[in-house]
């Protein structure tokens, strides 16, 4: 039985918006995976260290029935083909994914937490969220509303508007 997962992509290196339709292609692409709908892509503000450039961010919603250690494995994979290099940490990337949400499972190993950590104070991850699951429970049953009630859309601009199915950007 495939699983509903929510993944939140990134880039601020190399051309964004080309690294993130890659990324979406490839997405589509991984065994047992299918692209259910995608998110707009947003502009934000990098936080991090020292002065980066801007971001573009989306969320896509794909089922899948791989689970989420070889689901990590594989999109790390794919960060990694797209020239990511970690040498800074919050530095700029060419891509960067999390898992935001897998099914209705929590998980917390020392790779892996779900829901994704940082889900509830990152504008750029909740408001393309919400654009695709507008009434999404958290696995805690906290609404999805509730937390961008408390977290305003504060350095981000929409850029576009998403879809559904395999169409990617
Ligand atoms: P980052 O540098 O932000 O891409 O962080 C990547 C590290 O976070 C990886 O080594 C993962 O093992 C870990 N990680 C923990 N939880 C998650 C998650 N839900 N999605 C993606 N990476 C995660």
């Amino acid at each position: 039985m495939p699983a509903k997962v929510y993944l939140g992509l990134g880039s601020n290196l190399n051309s964004p918006a080309r690294q993130i339709r890659t990324a979406l292609k490839a997405i589509a692409k991984l065994p047992g995976t299918q692209l259910m709908s995608y998110a707009p892509w947003y502009q934000s503000i990098a936080i991090g260290p020292g002065s980066q450039p801007r971001y573009i961010n989306t969320v896509v919603a794909i089922e899948t029935v791989l689970k989420p250690r070889p689901l990590l494995r594989t999109l790390q994979q794919i960060e990694l083909r797209q020239g990511r290099k970690r040498i800074v940490h919050w530095g700029p990337r060419t891509l960067d994914i999390d898992i935001l949400l897998y099914a209705k499972q929590t998980l917390h190993t020392r790779q892996l937490t779900i829901p994704h950590p940082r889900l509830n104070e990152r504008s750029f991850v909740l408001y393309p969220l919400a654009d695709i699951a507008p009434n999404l429970d958290l696995p805690d049953g906290t609404p999805l509303a509730k937390l961008l009630a408390n977290c305003p859309p504060k350095g981000i601009v929409r850029l576009s508007t998403g879809g559904s199915g395999g169409r990617t950007g």
